[in-house]
């Protein structure tokens, strides 16, 4: 059964600074919802916030029906794997070991962790065609390789809602279209999806509901195509839109961000 993420009327400040102000949204079992806008316009925050990470926040945060406020840090790792933007490793562990990590809600304190997760976690590198990583110290990898073993840690977790911070930051083609396609099949397969990306153009191939994010508050959301006038207002330029295989893309005019006409503020 699936987990739905609903957030409501949801306000968080790191001192005076008001990064979130009554944003409301709804992730849904079986889809992939995404947050999209411009550096500082507060994705990161958010899912910090719904994974439990930053609190007190003002509003309600739901999931499965439970506000977050109240879950023990076990609870909130049973039901939700949390993919962060950044990631400070200090120790030289095997990447292997890394993504073992995820297993740590489901395993005993007591045996550590079994044959099964160790299985388990081999399968999901596979999947994520990071396998020749397995035995390299993770705090010598490259920011795209990292970036591969945190979603492989977040997967082999096994809860049922995934938020996932910019999952392609760092990733080459190849790599974001694994990431993707795997984001996609773990919806279809009735996980909830909560993400932010960078690419308007990968959210809209890829997610059924973009809420387009603005100085922390929802400025619109997206179902099915992308909208360049939204755009254009929330990142402050002008951008080209485009067609091919019948999919519209939107893109940056080369020399637009100095047509800003969003002004300060
Ligand atoms: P995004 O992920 O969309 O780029 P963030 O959620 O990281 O944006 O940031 C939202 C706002 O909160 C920004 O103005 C940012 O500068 C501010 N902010 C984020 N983290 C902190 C922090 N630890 N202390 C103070 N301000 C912060
Ligand atoms: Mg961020």
């Amino acid at each position: 059964m699936g987990v739905k993420v609903e957030v409501r009327n949801l306000s968080f400040s790191f001192g005076s600074i008001k990064a979130l102000r009554g944003v409301s949204l709804d992730a849904y079992e079986g889809q992939v919802t995404c947050l999209l806008g411009p550096n500082g316009s507060g994705k990161t925050t958010l899912l910090k916030c719904v994974m439990g990470l930053l609190s007190p926040y003002n509003g309600s945060i739901r999931v499965g029906g439970r506000e977050v406020s109240e879950m023990d840090r076990r609870e909130a790792a049973r039901l939700m794997a949390y993919v962060p933007q950044i990631h400070r490793a200090v120790f030289p562990f095997s990447s292997l070991s890394v993504v073992l990590l995820g297993r740590t809600p489901w395993i005993s304190e007591i045996s550590g962790p079994g044959e099964e997760d160790i299985r388990r976690a081999e399968e999901v590198m596979e999947e994520l065609g990071i396998s020749h990583l397995a035995h390299r110290p993770y705090t010598r990898l490259s920011g795209g390789e990292m970036r591969m073993v945190l979603i492989a840690r977040a997967l082999v977790q096994e809860a049922p809602v995934l938020l996932m911070d910019e999952p392609t930051a760092y990733l080459d083609f190849r790599y974001q279209s694994i990431v993707m396609d795997v984001v996609r099949r773990l919806a279809d397969s009735g996980k909830t999806v909560l993400l932010s990306l960078h690419d308007p153009n990968v959210a809209a191939a890829y997610c059924d509901r973009i809420y387009v994010l603005d100085r922390g508050t929802v400025a619109g959301v997206l179902e099915g195509s992308l909208d360049k006038g939204i755009l254009e207002r929330v990142y402050g330029m002008e951008l080209a839109q485009g067609s091919v295989d019948g999919r519209t893309f939107i893109f940056p005019r080369r020399g637009a961000s100095r047509s800003s006409h969003r002004g300060g503020s």
